[in-house]
């Protein structure tokens, strides 16, 4: 994926680890996300211990040999991550302008130009 920002730069987003990409969810789906995460944790978690996993499984339209022969962290980890992404937007910084690209909730791209008018590496950090 490329874009164009508006100082005419090509801002790419063709590997990982981006210095200039960050992943973010609002404060009001990640309250959501987190709600839903409890929830599925318990039941994910009764399952085990009733052993009625497969069913678990089933329900969630993963109830193929595949997720049946995953470890609980790889089944967990998947159900994080798909309602995660599902649910959070993209922004980038122009490495040549440091005009914000944010996405709001239909992603739909727009941008901040900020006040120095050069890049301040906000998403450049472990
Ligand atoms: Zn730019």
């Amino acid at each position: 994926m490329k874009f164009s920002c508006d100082c005419n730069f090509v801002v790419r987003d063709q590997r990982n680890r981006l210095p200039y990409k960050a992943t973010y969810l609002s404060d009001k789906a990640g309250e959501r996300v987190g709600d839903w995460l409890l929830s599925e944790l318990d039941s994910y978690v009764a399952a085990v211990r009733s052993g009625a996993i497969r069913e678990w499984l089933e329900q969630r339209g993963l109830g193929d040999e595949f997720w049946l022969g995953q470890t609980d962290g790889v089944r967990i980890n998947d159900l994080i991550l798909s309602k995660a992404e599902a649910q959070s937007r993209t922004a980038y910084e122009c490495e040549a302008c440091g005009r914000l690209w944010l996405e709001d909730e239909h992603q739909r791209q727009f941008s901040y130009r900020p006040a120095n008018d050069e890049p301040n590496n906000p998403f450049d950090w472990d």
